[in-house]
């Protein structure tokens, strides 16, 4: 057993802790958990808990469904908000998923981000992120298509006093420091009831996982206030979606290989070359950083969106953009990536921006000049004079364009690459069948 393992259970032991989650994320990203007695965890560091993959999505075709859940001791938390029966608190860690003789799942996705960082590693890079999570806070979760409740009527930056909405933040923000997840800013968002926080920057494996508590936590701090929280990308047409912006930078040991102070944007070739590829291979990567038909309705012409491939510095119509907070400080230089949203999955976003961006560099890619027009202002017809290109209109635009991409079949491998496309196009065909309250409102009456 090694040091870590035997923190873990030491830790089990003087905290009377007597449930351990461990967790995982299926392809969808949606977090899966499954508790076991502390006494059987040194059976689960030597050999994983079984389980049945064929019942999680994405995971295993029926005929090799045994799987097994290996715990990743660093991971290891307790979970501040559980107190059963009032006394113990129970813990969490999460999985590495492999097959039965021991080799690593195809299907997990945190072995795809894991793989991607591998060949980062191999170029000789470290990949830090530092997203920005936007999410609505709600009076109730209707489950029946119709409209929720704001859970308050604030705005951009605004601080009431009357309405849970800094007590849902501060409580939030408290539960997620108590994890070792650091949180950087926080403020009411432009929507009434949206919320964002920002959590400081940490490697991009690391954040994935924190990512998964982190939207764990905030519908448990939301329910505790008497609320409810949605990372739906667009819950209401006419307020904005919920955007995860993601800033992405590559370190060289202590040196970060995006900044060159005599650079006007201080972006050195290297970062150059990999915005380039976020941009060229955007399309083809929209299916993962906007994963669900919702997703198409967040991209559009207002609300801050991007919908065309651009960059820019200060432009926040850009797909990318290349923030100057703090000139001069090595450290801080990073690109904005700003189309994915809050319920894309993190593990394999990641995988496949960071695919493109290294890509980028290992082809060396030239990056197109900055666009400083408003991209929003224009109509289809001027952007595309203007040679942007689009992002795909909805999902089965974009599943069209992923389905032909070499760069994420290769980054999420052939078995989440069919699978995905599987599971969306029904998705897709599922929506499509529906006979919406816009057509009955618009065609009805009228024809
Ligand atoms: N909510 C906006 C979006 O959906 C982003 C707002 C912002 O710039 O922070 O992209
Ligand atoms: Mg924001
Ligand atoms: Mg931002």
């Amino acid at each position: 057993m090694d040091r870590q393992q035997e923190f873990v259970l030491r830790t089990l032991e003087e905290r009377d802790i007597r449930f351990v989650r461990l967790w995982f994320t299926d392809v969808l990203g949606y977090l899966k958990s499954v508790a076991v007695a502390p006494a059987e965890l040194e059976g689960a560091f030597a050999e994983g808990i079984g389980f049945d993959g064929s019942a999680i999505e994405g995971f295993a075709r029926v005929y090799e469904s045994d799987m097994v859940a290996k715990p990743d001791p660093s991971t290891f938390q307790v979970l501040p908000w559980e107190t059963a029966s009032g006394e113990h608190y129970s813990a969490r860690m999460f999985c590495d998923i492999a097959m039965p003789d021991g080799s690593p799942s195809w299907a997990d996705p945190r072995h795809v981000l894991t793989r991607a960082l591998n060949k980062a590693g191999e170029a000789g890079f470290t990949c830090y992120v530092h997203p920005e999570i936007e999410f609505y806070l709600l009076r109730d979760l209707p489950g029946d298509g119709t409209r929720p409740v704001p859970a308050d009527s604030g705005g951009y930056f605004d601080q009431a006093s009357h309405d849970v909405a800094p007590h849902f933040r501060r409580n939030t923000i408290e539960t997620l420091e108590s994890m070792g997840i650091s949180v950087e800013f926080s403020h009411h968002e432009g929507g009434p009831g949206q919320q964002e926080i920002d959590l400081r920057y940490a490697d991009a494996l690391t954040m994935a996982d924190n990512l998964m508590t982190f939207r764990y936590v905030v519908k448990e701090v939301a329910l505790t206030q008497g609320v409810r929280a949605s990372f739906m990308p667009k819950p209401f047409s006419e307020h904005p979606g919920s955007a995860m912006h993601t800033h992405f930078s590559l370190f060289e040991g202590d040196h970060n290989a995006f900044h060159d102070p005599d650079d006007p944007y201080e972006l050195s070739a290297t970062g150059k070359a990999f915005v380039a590829g976020v941009l060229k291979h955007a399309r083809e990567i929209t299916a993962v950083t906007n994963q669900w038909v919702n997703s198409y309705k967040r991209l559009i012409t207002g609300g801050e969106a991007p919908t065309a491939v651009s960059w820019g510095h200060a432009n926040r119509s850009a797909l990318v953009r290349v923030p100057m907070y703090s000139p001069g400080k090595s450290s801080s230089r990073r690109v904005e990536v700003r189309t994915l949203d809050s319920a894309c999955n993190p593990y394999l976003a990641y995988a496949v921006i960071l695919g493109a961006g290294l890509t980028g560099i290992q082809k060396g890619y030239e990056l197109p000049p900055p666009t400083e027009d408003d991209v929003w202002a224009l109509t289809d017809t001027e952007r595309r004079a203007l040679g942007y290109e689009l992002l795909p209109q909805n999902l089965t635009e974009a599943l069209d364009v992923m389905e032909k991409s070499e760069l994420v079949a290769e980054y999420l491998g052939e078995h989440v690459f069919d699978f995905f496309l599987r599971n969306k196009r029904a998705e897709w065909d599922a929506y499509r069948r529906n006979v919406t309250p816009h057509e009955l409102a618009t065609y009805l009456p009228v024809l």
